[in-house]
């Protein structure tokens, strides 16, 4: 066994919390307040080479593996979540294109999400269909070499400003077993008969675009299927197996970064004419916050260098994704009481970090449906 990282490895990590310093720092507090989506953020981040990082060097991006990928994203997330999303799930949905679309498909689609020419986004879950993915309604009806689309998808990531997005569907609404009705579709963003409303309001990620759309009579051809008719269900499960190490990674990185504020902090504020920092009782809630990171980075590491070794483990990514939401929401609770009232004001990160934590319980499976997973796997 051997833990160490590789030089290669600590200069991506680097790159990506220096670009995080420099690119988010300035931006995050208005983006936050005001709910703005800053795609000059994200031209840069192509630009920089942080957009596509999973995608091949054949269609122009690094290759990067599931750890270095990790890596990339725990550190963006030191520093804002909703501002790394921005980067990070710019080609979210587009995933699918690459484990189970055509030669043609992907060299039609996956460099215009490195070169910063297009935004992705991946629609599955609707107002009536979240945890129960099988539930979905939205149709897509064969009408001679076309799909006729229907139906609303809900929280959308990505859903205002993508250019297209991979739609699950239902596509054979007569198949007896319900989990073998549904298709994966790429629907181009600007085809007519779409609706896309923004949604407003969020608790945190506020930079992060999140969207409602609605598909009315939505044509796009049968070429546009992504893998097998039929199957969307299962490869959506693949799917979520290989992403959902990458929500993890961004609750460790959250974490870290609720705990690096947090220690500069304490060191700084004084009560009883001593800073915080020199007393045990808040030594011992540090200390407790970087076991429990260091224990949540550990099982995302794990997660990630095992889908590198080509073994993914559906049950060790749940555990990931659950422990390391579940670990950036205590810490973020932690770092906000260290920081006093202060840290109840907006001036003050530590609330925004608060706020954001949240979502990593509830994005890309609840947490809920992380320990179906993992109980399954006990059975
Ligand atoms: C900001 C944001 C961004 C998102 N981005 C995307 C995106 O890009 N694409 C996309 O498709 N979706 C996206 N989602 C949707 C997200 O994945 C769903 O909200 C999530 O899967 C939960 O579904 P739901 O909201 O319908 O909750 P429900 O399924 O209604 O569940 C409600 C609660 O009950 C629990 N629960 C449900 N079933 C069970 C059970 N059998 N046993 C125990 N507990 C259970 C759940 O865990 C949850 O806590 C996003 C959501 C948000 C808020």
């Amino acid at each position: 066994m051997h833990f160490e990282l590789t030089e290669e490895q600590k200069l991506l990590q680097e790159t990506a919390y220096k670009f995080a310093v420099k690119e988010f720092e300035p931006l995050a507090k208005e983006c936050d307040r005001e709910e703005k989506y800053p795609r000059e953020l994200w031209k840069k981040a192509c630009e920089t080479g942080l957009v596509g990082c999973y995608i091949p060097e054949k269609y122009g991006g690094p290759g990067f593996g599931f750890l270095e990928v990790a890596l990339i994203t725990e550190q963006l997330c030191r520093i804002d979540l909703g501002l790394s999303l921005v980067v990070t799930a710019a080609t979210f949905g587009s995933e699918n294109i690459l484990l189970f679309g055509t030669e043609e498909q992907k060299q039609k689609y996956l460099p215009l999400l490195v070169n910063g020419e297009a935004i992705s986004a991946g629609a599955y879950t609707e107002p009536d269909a979240g945890t129960d993915v099988a539930g979905t309604k939205t149709t897509a009806l064969r009408d001679g070499d076309e799909y006729v689309i229907n139906g609303s998808k809900m929280f959308i990531t990505n859903g205002t400003v993508c250019d297209w997005m991979v739609v699950l569907c239902v596509t054979n609404p007569k198949e007896e077993k319900r989990h073998r009705r549904h298709s994966l579709i790429l629907v181009e963003a600007d085809r007519p008969g779409i609706t896309r409303n923004k949604i407003k309001g969020k608790m945190g990620i506020r930079a992060s675009d999140t969207a409602e759309i609605i598909f009315e009579d939505v044509r796009v051809p049968c070429a546009n299927l992504i893998g097998e008719e039929g199957k969307g269900f299962y490869q959506l499960m693949h799917f979520f197996d290989v992403t959902r190490t990458m929500v993890a990674a961004q609750g460790v990185g959250l974490a870290q970064g609720a705990l690096d504020k947090t220690l500069k902090y304490v060191q700084e504020r004084k009560t009883f004419g001593q800073p915080l920092a020199s007393y045990q009782g808040i030594q011992f809630q540090l200390a407790e916050m970087a076991t429990r990171i260091e224990a949540a980075r550990n099982i995302t590491y794990k997660a990630a260098w095992k889908a590198d070794q080509g073994e993914i483990d559906p049950a060790l990514n749940a555990m990931a994704k659950y422990f390391a939401g579940e670990v950036a929401v205590w810490v973020c609770d932690k770092a906000l009481q260290l920081h006093g009232g202060y840290g109840y004001i907006d001036e003050y990160d530590v609330q925004r970090f608060y706020r954001d934590a949240k979502i990593l319980e509830i994005y890309e499976g609840a947490k809920e449906a992380e320990k179906i997973t993992i109980a399954r796997r006990l059975f």
